[in-house]
């Protein structure tokens, strides 16, 4: 029982390392040619405060083209999925577009530690990280970065559509 357990649990890492190499062909992670372009324009270290190698993009692009096993690492979750350095890599490396489906994987195959989801219908949302980054910015309203745009239209969409029909019933009226 519990080597049947130890060996699905092997599998689906495996399936989950398989699955990244895929997306790492499919952006073009491998033809990374070292310049740097993409770490200069990345808004990641103005966020995250001084720029430390081993978070820059370059660095993680490297680091998951030669050592893709190195997946618990929270620094794979601080992209801001921007695609300004996929618009500026000249080997034509889409970061941004790995990132996403990265994200979507490790979630799916149940590495969940660093995301954050919809506090009403569990969508993932965006990075924990990000989140902590937005709250600092909100004044008062940070609430509503817990709930998903659909959670939020489905809530206060009633509220809102009443506000607008006392609206225009208050326009007729006058
Ligand atoms: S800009 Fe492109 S080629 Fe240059 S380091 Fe970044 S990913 Fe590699
Ligand atoms: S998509 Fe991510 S890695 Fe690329 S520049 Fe934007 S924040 Fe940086």
């Amino acid at each position: 029982m519990e080597s049947a357990k130890k060996q699905s649990k092997e599998s689906v890492e495996q399936e989950l390392t398989s699955g990244i190499r895929i997306l790492m062909e499919k952006n073009r992670l491998t033809a990374c040619l070292d310049c740097g372009k993409c770490s200069a324009v990345c808004p990641m270290v103005r966020v995250y405060g001084e720029y430390v190698h081993n978070r820059g993009t370059r660095s993680i692009v490297e680091r998951l083209s030669f050592d893709p096993e190195g997946l618990a690492d929270e620094t794979l979750w601080y992209c801001l999925a921007c695609k300004e350095c996929t618009f500026f890599c000249p080997s034509g490396v889409d970061f941004q577009n790995f990132m996403m489906g990265f994200r979507e994987l490790m979630i799916s195959h149940g590495h969940k530690e660093y995301a954050h989801f919809c506090s009403q219908c569990g969508a993932y949302l965006m990075p924990k990280r990000q989140l902590e980054v937005l709250k600092t910015t909100m004044n008062g309203t940070a609430d509503l970065l817990y709930e998903c745009p659909n959670c939020k239209k489905n809530r206060h969409g009633a509220v809102l559509f009443k506000l607008s029909s006392k609206g225009r019933s208050f326009t007729l009226q006058t």
